[in-house]
């Protein structure tokens, strides 16, 4: 069992910097999940306190049905890898890794089976001999890998592990931790701000701002039904167009006034927004992703507009293109060549669009009713 509950857990720092706030989590076992949020907003600190590093100021930390709180990091089930690999640098990769079992006196039959296990799964068993300066950045952040691997943790924490890697070696490592983490017994909380290990890797991401939880969800939740404004910029690359509008029921549906243009959503949005907002008197905030308008879309669902494109963006065969709309920006991914200055029919798919309140940003729309 892994089981990891944190329970209105709080940090304060001594500066009086409240680094995590109210905070709550529960996994019940052998779980990936991805915390991220932008920088300063309390990963580090999250992930220090389930290793023991730092105190919690309030709530509780739960492992296995035992509260931690006390419990020194030696004493927890836990190990963590760091950004910046932290190994010995006078020692050999063998060495690195073998160093905790040596501390806690196990053998040195039972430390060489478990190192070359370690070594195997990682494709390490060349590079045992040599020291960390010999060693690639990959290959070093292997070894720091193997280092967490051999005390066969219950809890295996990582901070950051690939932001000093290139993109290429990168997405090499991203699965090889999948690998680790599908045949080890153990929850993993991975920190990261790249939102592609996190839509990648995770079974469930938290997304966290200024130290509090803004949602917690599979990826596809997290993608699909964001909570608030804040979750739904933050995950996706590029990030969501947000436009000003307002809502007003009719008699043979809700017409969605945006951009100056008005636009007949169906009738099934009586049940899907919250009704204070279909008065026509509250303004809104109309969430789209970019892939969500498209370049000539045609049919039922979409509500075709004429922009001006003012840049592109060209990867490979696909675009990001920057448009205006009567003066609103909005950005569409398309492979559809064109270049600024070029009239363009855009189309919004209705069915993709999310509704948040201008004042709280929180999402006003009822996902289940969908
Ligand atoms: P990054 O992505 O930049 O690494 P983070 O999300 O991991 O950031 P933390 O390092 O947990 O954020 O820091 C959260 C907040 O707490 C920041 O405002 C930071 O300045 C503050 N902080 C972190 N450590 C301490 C400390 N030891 N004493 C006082 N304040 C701290």
């Amino acid at each position: 069992m892994s089981e990891l509950i944190l329970k209105n857990v709080s940090k304060v720092y001594p500066t009086g910097k409240t680094a995590i706030a109210d905070f709550c989590l529960q996994s019940s076992g052998k779980e990936f999940i991805v915390i991220v949020g932008p920088s300063g907003c309390g990963k580090t600190t999250l992930l220090r306190l389930i290793a023991g590093l730092e105190n919690a100021t309030k709530g509780d930390i739960i492992m296995d049905g035992v509260k931690v709180n006390k419990l020194k990091p030696k004493d927890r089930s836990v190990t963590i890898v760091f950004q910046n690999y932290a190994l010995f640098p006078y020692m050999t990769a063998y060495d690195n890794m073998a160093f905790e079992l040596k501390i806690k006196g196990v053998d040195k039959k039972e430390r060489d089976k478990k190192v070359m296990e370690a070594a195997e799964i990682l494709g390490l068993k060349s590079e045992l001999k040599y020291r960390p300066r010999s060693l690639s950045g990959g290959q070093r952040q292997r070894v720091a890998l193997g280092r967490a691997m051999v005390v066969s943790p219950k809890f295996f924490l990582l901070d950051e592990p690939l932001s000093n890697l290139d993109a290429k070696l990168r997405a090499e490592m991203r699965s090889q931790i999948i690998d680790l983490y599908e045949k080890l017994d153990a929850t993993f909380v991975y920190v990261t701000h790249d939102q592609v290990e996190a839509m990648t890797m995770g079974t469930r991401i938290a997304v966290i701002c200024d130290g509090v939880m803004q949602q917690i969800g599979t990826p596809s939740e997290i993608y699909d039904h964001p909570k608030n404004k804040f979750v739904a910029s933050f995950i996706g690359s590029p990030e969501m167009n947000f436009l000003y509008g307002v809502l007003l029921k009719e008699a043979g549906g809700v017409k969605l006034t945006v951009c100056g243009e008005k636009i007949m959503l169906p009738q099934e949005m009586f049940d899907k927004v919250d009704e204070s907002y279909l008065e026509g008197k509250k303004g809104i905030i109309v969430g789209i992703r970019p892939e969500d308008v498209i370049a000539f879309g045609e049919g039922e669902n979409f509500h075709s507009v004429q922009a001006v494109v003012k840049g592109a963006d060209v990867l490979g065969r696909d675009l990001i293109v920057y448009t205006k709309v009567r003066g609103a920006s909005v950005t569409i991914k398309t492979t559809v060549p064109v270049k600024r200055g070029d009239k363009l029919n855009i189309a919004f798919d209705k069915s993709r669009m999310h509704f948040f309140s201008a004042v709280t940003g929180m999402n006003i729309m009822n996902y289940d009713e969908a």
